[in-house]
């Protein structure tokens, strides 16, 4: 079997067309352009690139992005100050705080100032507990388990009744996942560090969404034929053949697990562009309510 190849990119062009389409709309509406407010502590060069990212694809859809940028050594209250900030400027629709923040910071204190109609990322407590509890509303979903449940939806696959495996357990990411699936009447095995058998759990799984920072960790031998392999995974390896020294891999061992999955995301391409576009669907969506 050769797995066709859910294309992330693809998907993610077409929904920044949209996107940009209703972006025109809110601005001829509201009279200014939708607004992410984007908080980010210290120098983590990869957050920096994160959030650069993230702002060039707000420009490319017409949503108006504005950065605080705070210093490592920021104070709790600072920090706070920003969000609280944002929650009070009427031209900003979603605040994203990109993590991690700095060891001395109290991140839950920091999300639990993101007001709820405004928390476009999906992070703050409330709504991460609105999602995991049955009948419960959230007002926003997190940007990377929504793009991979875009992406699964790709596939076309019913999820009601299906087993799926997830392999991470992060708050921002495997947590999210599992409970979205849980949500789609999907019966989910969550799993991580301590599992003590991943490949006899995997092999069972209808779906699996690896997401771990494990370079090419999913194997073949791993996988059901015919599964649907979403892969999280954005781990960079040294590559003396390419202009910058290294490139991008992901959780799965993409050569081997094409010749078994009957559908696959690529690294990069896969669930990477899709996150930006989430977060742009999310301000769109705050910025119409
Ligand atoms: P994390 O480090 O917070 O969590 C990793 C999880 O994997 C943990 O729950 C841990 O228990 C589990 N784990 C670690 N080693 C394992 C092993 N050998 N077997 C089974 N489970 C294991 O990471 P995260 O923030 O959830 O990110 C996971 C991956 O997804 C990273 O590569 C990250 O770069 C990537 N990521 C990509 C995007 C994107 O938009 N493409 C967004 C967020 C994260």
């Amino acid at each position: 079997m050769t797995a066709t190849i859910i294309d992330g990119r693809a998907v993610a062009r077409r929904m920044q067309a949209e996107i940009q389409t209703g972006a025109d709309q809110v601005a001829s509406r509201l009279g200014r352009r939708p607004g992410l407010g984007v908080v980010l502590v210290g120098d983590d060069p990869a957050s920096a690139m994160y959030v650069r990212m993230k702002q060039r694809a707000c420009e490319r859809v017409g949503i108006q992005s504005s950065a605080s940028l705070l210093p490592a050594s920021a104070a709790q209250a600072e920090v706070e100050n920003a969000v609280r900030a944002f929650n009070d400027d009427a031209d900003i629709d979603g605040i994203l705080v990109q993590l991690p923040l700095p060891d001395s910071i109290d991140e839950e204190a920091v999300l639990n100032e993101i007001s709820l109609s405004k928390d476009v990322d999906g992070i703050h407590p409330v709504n991460l507990g609105r999602l995991g509890m049955r009948g419960r509303n959230p007002t926003f979903t997190p940007a990377t388990p929504t793009g991979v449940m875009r992406l699964i939806a790709e596939s076309g696959i019913e999820l009601s009744g299906k087993e799926a495996v997830v392999i991470g357990r992060s708050n921002i990411v495997g947590l999210p996942i599992a409970l979205m699936l849980t949500n789609a009447d999907a019966t989910v095995t969550r799993c991580h560090s301590r599992t003590v058998d991943l490949p006899m759990v995997t092999r069972r799984a209808d779906i699996v969404v690896a997401a771990v920072g494990q370079p090419e960790l999913v194997k073949a031998d791993w996988l059901k034929p015919g599964a649907v392999v979403i892969d999280v995974g954005s781990n960079s390896l040294p590559d003396p053949t390419s202009d910058k020294g290294y490139r991008y891999v992901g959780d799965v061992d993409f050569e081997q697990a094409r010749d078994v999955a009957g559908w696959l995301t690529k690294v990069p391409g896969g669930v990477g562009p899709m996150t930006i576009t989430m977060l742009l669907a999310n301000t769109l969506k705050a910025a119409q309510a």
